[in-house]
């Protein structure tokens, strides 16, 4: 498919009552917004600071009104979206997610109606950690992928389909050069591998170490990191009593809080900010991993980005596999 044809396409869905976000440039930086052409979007090496986990985990999300003589779960309006150009990585972060709220109606009704449209990144300037294989597609969800052909333009794509709803809406288009995909599962058979599974026995074996305290000696608890992130996935419980009504939401929660490890009578398990810091990385490279058998981590960097105090996750790896 090219550009045209891509381009061609977005409009078509358009047309189609499908609300299309997508990555728009504004003078370098990079932002998911509403698109209303099919001329409005860029798909580009460059991932946005705030991924698209918004669109299926708000940050704050109504699930449920209690009053006298009903209890109704929040209805959303059945709106079918269309999220285009996650990169490949990020498609890791949803797969995850999709894997921790596999039974969540409130996650699952918003997966129904959307359409999630990936992108292996245009290879220039590319990282390590951004290079794209085909083989990987069969560990990921998505309903249609795009893969950039041309290296440093962008000017052709090879398509593959995920879902049967992805082929029908290339079928509808006119479009039928695609391939199909299917999805066997997020965890690929040779398991972790190597490198993972070394870096599960390393942070264990870091556990207590003076890294620990000196991050936490630096880290200011503003859980900022966690907002950026599109695997972090905690939230809270919130009820707040309207008239006669009680309104439950559920909000975006951070480890880096005070409050996130607190239980009734007072006590929180991570009083510190030393525990805190060694948890998110517990959670991220450990727990995760042995709980879902894939990483709690993509590597794009978004937390090191927003760290006012200059903690770099990929350089406190380095250091933990150097150190244990
Ligand atoms: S690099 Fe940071 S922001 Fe990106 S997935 Fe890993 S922990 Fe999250
Ligand atoms: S962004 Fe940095 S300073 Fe803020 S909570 Fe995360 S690690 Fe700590």
């Amino acid at each position: 498919m090219n550009d045209k044809q891509l381009r061609g396409f977005v409009s078509y869905l358009i047309k189609n009552k499908h609300t299309v976000f997508s990555h728009t440039d504004e003078e370098g930086k990079i932002k998911i917004k509403k698109i209303d052409t099919g001329k409005d979007f860029t798909l580009c090496p460059k991932r946005p600071l705030y991924s698209f986990k918004k669109f299926f985990l708000p940050p704050c999300q109504k699930m449920m009104v209690l009053s006298d003589d009903e209890t109704t779960l929040n209805r959303n309006p059945n709106e079918k979206i269309v999220l285009l150009g996650l990169h490949f990585y990020d498609l890791k972060a949803f797969t995850l997610i999709n894997q921790v709220y596999r039974k969540d109606p409130h996650f699952q009704k918003k997966l129904r109606n959307a359409i999630v449209i990936g992108q292996s990144p245009i290879p220039a300037e590319l990282e390590d950690y951004q290079k794209f294989e085909k083989e990987v597609l069969e560990h990921l969800k998505f309903d249609i992928f795009l893969e950039a052909k041309s290296h440093g333009k962008q000017e052709s794509f090879r398509i593959f389909t995920g879902s049967e709803d992805g082929q029908r809406l290339l079928d509808d288009f006119g479009y039928r050069d695609y391939e199909n995909i299917e999805y066997v599962g997020p965890v690929p058979k040779k398991g972790l591998g190597p490198i993972n599974s070394m870096l599960i026995e390393k942070i264990k074996k870091s556990c207590g170490s003076k890294i620990w305290k000196e991050l936490g000696e630096k880290c200011t608890d503003c859980g900022k990191c966690t907002i950026v992130c599109p695997t972090c996935f905690c939230f809270k419980i919130k009820d707040e009593i309207k008239k006669d009504e009680i309104l439950r939401s559920r909000e975006w929660d951070s480890c880096f809080y005070e409050e996130f490890s607190e239980i009734s009578g007072g006590h929180k398990f991570l009083d510190t900010t030393e525990k805190r810091i060694y948890n998110y990385y517990d959670h991220k490279f450990v727990r995760i991993p042995e709980e879902y058998g894939m990483p709690g981590c993509i590597s794009c960097g978004r937390c090191t980005e927003v760290c006012p105090a200059g903690i770099d996750i990929r350089a406190v790896i380095k250091r933990i596999i150097k150190e244990n």
